[in-house]
């Protein structure tokens, strides 16, 4: 902990007129957090004002649990989600864009992460399928956004599909300006040896429990500025069985797993006092009939669901928001300014003030 501290602070005071009596907008100032002295910014220009009230150090967590339908994390008891959720907040929400515009993206997978990481719909992050894709990378993700606006920001992707960081996000690719991601769990599902393919996919609980460990130790002692949690294993449980006791099971494994993280961000806030948003969510819901497929437009199909344990929530957070909104929702909490350019483009609205 105190290595990201010490990084922070030398970083503050190598910016000419942050510490200093010239007070001058030469550094990054848009993140508040950063500072033990809070610079407040009435404006860009002339006429700021400084207070003196130290502002805790914002990071955020966001962790998406494949395929969960609304109903069922609602009839499940999750008691480690339903912790979250006492401090913050649950709600209902949807995904899948607008219907019958071109905005309308399909409750796939790839398309919903890409969706979150993005703030847009498919017709502007082009990701429709899990499978030969081309994402639009003129659609920052919320980690290029991070490293373009605060570059010392530290960043975690954790995930049982590695794809998610090589491909959505876009990791090391020069359309993305060769963004790169400081600390990395993937990769285990395209190691066999280590991972052995197992009936009912019980491999892939393995590989998700591995992560959430990960994700939970590194958590715990280097604290990320941004992450992003992704566990599988719920979804493959729902297309092999659909509605019954075996999904139900492995949505009861997802909220130990997630509870795991939860500690280590609670510790973390004890410890050193950060200001951390835990925000967890769900990718799309299931058919009605069987429970084991998604892709359309039914309600269940649309109505995914939010647990997050910020208490700045606005009055959108509880009137459907949609997936898109967790973009500017999470660079409010992180207080990110977001580019003009990039702000053009995003589809939702924060639900976190
Ligand atoms: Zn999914």
């Amino acid at each position: 902990m105190g290595i990201e501290r010490s990084a922070r602070d030398t970083r503050g005071a190598d910016d000419d007129g942050i510490w200093g009596g010239d007070w001058d907008c030469s550094g990054p100032w848009w993140r508040l957090g950063l500072f033990s002295v809070a610079i407040l910014m009435a404006g860009a220009g002339p006429g700021r004002v400084m207070a003196e009230d130290p502002s805790p150090l914002a990071k955020a967590v966001f962790v998406i649990v494949d395929g969960i339908p609304a109903d069922v994390i609602e009839r499940v008891a999750t008691p480690q989600l339903d912790a979250v959720a006492a401090i913050g907040g649950y709600t209902r929400a949807q995904v899948g864009g607008p219907v019958g515009t071109p905005a309308e993206t399909p409750t796939v997978s790839a398309p919903g992460y890409m969706s979150l990481i993005t703030g847009t719909w498919a017709n502007k992050h082009n990701v429709r399928d899990n499978e030969g894709l081309e994402p639009n990378y003129d659609y920052w993700s919320l980690f290029r956004l991070a490293k373009s606006v605060d570059p010392p920001l530290r960043t975690g992707l954790f995930s049982t599909w590695t794809d998610n960081r090589t491909v959505l996000v876009g990791s090391g690719l020069a359309d993305t300006d060769n963004l790169s991601i400081d600390y990395v769990a993937d990769g285990y599902e395209r190691d066999p040896d280590r991972f052995p393919p197992r009936e009912h996919e019980q491999h892939i609980q393995v590989i998700d429990r591995h992560v959430a460990a990960e994700a939970a130790e590194v958590i715990a002692t280097e604290g990320p500025d941004l992450s992003w949690v992704y566990l599988q294993y719920t979804d493959d449980m729902g297309h092999e069985w659909g509605d019954g006791p075996e999904f139900d099971a492995s949505v009861r494994v997802m909220d130990s797993l997630v509870g795991q993280i939860w500690a280590a961000v609670q510790e973390r806030q004890e410890r050193l006092g950060e200001d951390w948003l835990l925000l967890v969510t769900t990718d799309h819901g299931r058919d009605v009939e069987t429970g084991r497929d998604h892709g359309g437009h039914t309600p269940r199909e649309r109505t995914i669901w939010m647990v997050t344990n910020s208490q700045r929530l606005n009055a959108r957070y509880y009137r459907q928001p949609q997936i898109v909104d967790i973009y500017p929702s999470i660079a409010a909490h992180l207080n990110l300014a977001i580019p003009s350019t990039v702000a053009a483009g995003l589809d939702g609205r924060a639900f976190i003030d």
